[in-house]
């Protein structure tokens, strides 16, 4: 497994990820998509939303605003429940969780040893003299506070005028925009159960303790589904979407061995679930949510209905009776996806003696498709025709021209970024005073290195069949062995 560090230097190198307001010093916790990582990110995005909404017949898709009435709040639970017990030192003011008081190293300073400063490993006692952490654990000298409550909203203001009236909350989740809307949907869609609806979006949370890069930030996008199902068909549904989200991740390109289920304990289950599982992958800090599939059973419907005194049923046309459905959620990270995609195709290598780099992506969720190389960059034929090439392939697919090292290393880099093929111009493909002009390009893969050579005019047709997996084939039909 690659440690994060890596992860972080390289998505910086290469323009996936920045640090937000780095010039300014950064924030912690937030953080940018750059060039390649938009693409990467969006293309994330873009299959979870093909595969949830177009490719079913029983989805639609919403995109509801962050801001809402703060009454939404108070009926979801979030302004009284939405809230992590904290403690702070009174000595070093520092703020901590107080449920995860225990998770790090902790400062001591040892009577048994004449008061010298140890760091003791997490949840253990001190060697010396057996006692464990009662003290602030960053700076071990403070007593702790009791534990208070702390609401995890962002807390803002609507409107012109800075009251009580006005305090309204940046959503923390997106599934709320989805149940307030159930009625519309409803209606206008003209829907049966059982259907869902999807989104994609922004939601915020004021974390004490944010970390693991883009893991855990306060600023995050979800990938959202509401499924409402018959009271009674829930658990059968629960279990089928559990089924589906975990086969999602391995279609591009998640290692099987990384992903894992884990049931949430009783003790566990949020307030309104009646049963939930995590998708789990093994990013660099361990075993970590990816996903969160819960059975939310009828408990927003009523809650919305009862807060806003609106009608949230179901006509069921057979049995003639009003129901309010069940909702299965499977509530994705965006951005968590994104890493769990970048981490799991990071490859080092040896080639030839040199170490390679490379980021297996799906060609599907890969930033750039297809990378354009002219072999040499004073040759003008070559130039123009490696730049027309380029023109042509990017009406249907992200591809990029470039000619600014030498050809080894032009692989290289796109290597290091995923890009799944490169299309080499050289003299061959536009002749010169000694031989006629081929018309043909190579083409290279980035997973197997290996080349073949095609036609000008045919190199969308085949890129096309590459894309969808067929390289094996179409290099053992020009008998291409690996070089
Ligand atoms: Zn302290
Ligand atoms: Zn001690």
């Amino acid at each position: 497994m690659v440690d994060m560090d890596k992860i972080v230097s390289l998505c910086k190198r290469r323009g996936f990820i920045f640090q937000s307001s780095e010039i300014y010093g950064g924030t912690g916790s937030c953080w940018d998509y750059g060039p390649l990582g938009v693409e990467l990110k969006n293309n994330v995005k873009r299959a979870w939303w093909r595969d949830s909404v177009q490719f079913r017949s029983d989805m639609v898709g919403l995109d509801s605003s962050i801001l809402m009435h703060p009454r939404v709040w108070k009926a979801s639970g979030h302004l009284d429940h939405f809230t992590d017990p904290m403690v702070d030192c009174r000595a070093c003011k520092k703020r901590f969780r107080a449920d995860k008081l225990e998770d790090d190293t902790w400062v001591h300073y040892c009577e048994a040893t004449k008061g010298n400063k140890f760091a003791v490993p997490a949840g253990e006692p001190c060697n010396h003299c057996g006692t464990k952490r009662t003290l602030c654990p960053a700076c071990g000298k403070g007593d702790l506070t009791e534990p208070r409550q702390f609401n995890l909203m962002f807390k803002t203001f609507m409107g012109p005028v800075e009251d009580d009236a006005a305090v309204t909350y940046l959503r923390p989740e997106t599934a709320q925009g989805i149940f307030v809307n159930f009625e519309n949907v409803l209606q206008s869609m003209r829907m049966k159960l059982p259907f869902g609806i999807a989104q994609i979006g922004k939601a915020f949370r004021n974390e004490i303790t944010p970390g693991n890069f883009t893991f855990r930030t306060r600023e995050f996008e979800q990938m959202e589904i509401e499924y409402f199902v018959p009271p009674g068909s829930d658990e059968e549904w629960h279990q089928r979407w559990l089924d589906e989200r975990f086969a999602w991740y391995p279609k591009y390109g998640i290692r099987q061995e990384n992903l894992r289920l884990r049931e949430h304990e009783k003790d566990e289950l949020a307030h309104y679930a009646k049963r939930t599982a995590d998708i789990e992958y093994l990013f660099p800090m361990g075993w970590s949510e990816l996903e969160g599939v819960a059975n939310r059973t009828d408990f927003d419907l009523k809650q919305h209905a009862q807060f806003s005194g609106k009608s949230l049923e179901y006509f069921d046309e057979e049995t003639k009776q009003k129901i309010v459905p069940y909702v299965i959620e499977p509530s994705a990270g965006a951005d968590r996806g994104t890493l769990a995609f970048l981490v799991d195709a990071y490859r080092e290598e040896e080639v030839k003696g040199e170490k390679r780099v490379v980021l297996n992506f799906n060609p599907e969720l890969a930033p750039i498709k297809i990378a354009v190389l002219p072999l040499l960059k004073k040759n003008e034929r070559i130039v123009e025709t490696a730049k027309k090439l380029c023109t042509d392939l990017r009406q249907r697919w992200h591809a990029v021209y470039d000619d600014t090292a030498s050809i080894g290393r032009l692989y290289r880099r796109q290597d290091e970024v995923g890009t799944p093929f490169c299309v080499t111009v050289d003299v061959q493909t536009v002749g010169d005073d000694k031989s006629p002009s081929d018309d043909k390009v190579t083409i290279r893969s980035r997973d197997t290195m290996q080349q073949i050579r095609v036609p000008v005019t045919s190199v969308e047709t085949v890129m096309a069949k590459l894309m969808a997996g067929a390289w094996g084939e179409i290099a053992a039909e020009q008998g291409v062995t690996k070089n």
